[in-house]
């Protein structure tokens, strides 16, 4: 694999992405894969947000007949919500997949922003949108 893919540097990145105590160094090709997995995300998302808001549009474009009574009406609100619902979900992933990938290339990628400490290798590539580690996911969610 290239250790460089339009213009960001895998290899800079690489040298620079923390680990923690016991894991091994990154390598070039593991940031190309982070940054190809979060670049497929990225357009997947797209897609979907795109195919979302349609469907929102639709939704809300259609005021009903005149003949629907209460039940098509409670269900038609529901169906907007839970279309809301999922345009929102996908424009979050979007954002926070964005930060990851500048994050890679800002070379921040991996750093808890809470702590300031290594996420983790394994953690990262796992969760390469994550932006706390363990510990503090931990603690983020007991509160
Ligand atoms: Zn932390």
């Amino acid at each position: 694999m290239p250790s460089t893919v339009e213009g960001f540097d895998a290899a800079r990145t690489a040298a620079r992405l923390p680990v923690r105590a016991g894991e091994s160094r990154w390598v070039a090709p593991e940031v190309v894969a982070v940054y190809r997995d979060l670049q497929a995300d990225l357009t997947r998302l797209q897609g979907e947000v795109t195919e979302a808001n349609a469907d929102l549009e639709d939704l809300l474009d259609d005021p009903g007949g005149a003949g629907d009574d209460q039940a098509d009406t409670g269900s038609r609100a529901l169906e907007r919500e839970q279309a809301l619902t999922m345009v929102n979900t996908l424009r979050d992933m979007i954002v926070h997949t964005e930060l990851a990938l500048a994050r890679l290339v800002a070379g921040t990628f991996g750093v808890c922003e809470s702590c300031g400490e290594p996420i983790g290798k394994a953690r990262a590539q796992a969760f390469p949108r994550a932006v706390l580690c363990v510990a503090c996911k931990q603690r983020e969610e007991r509160r």
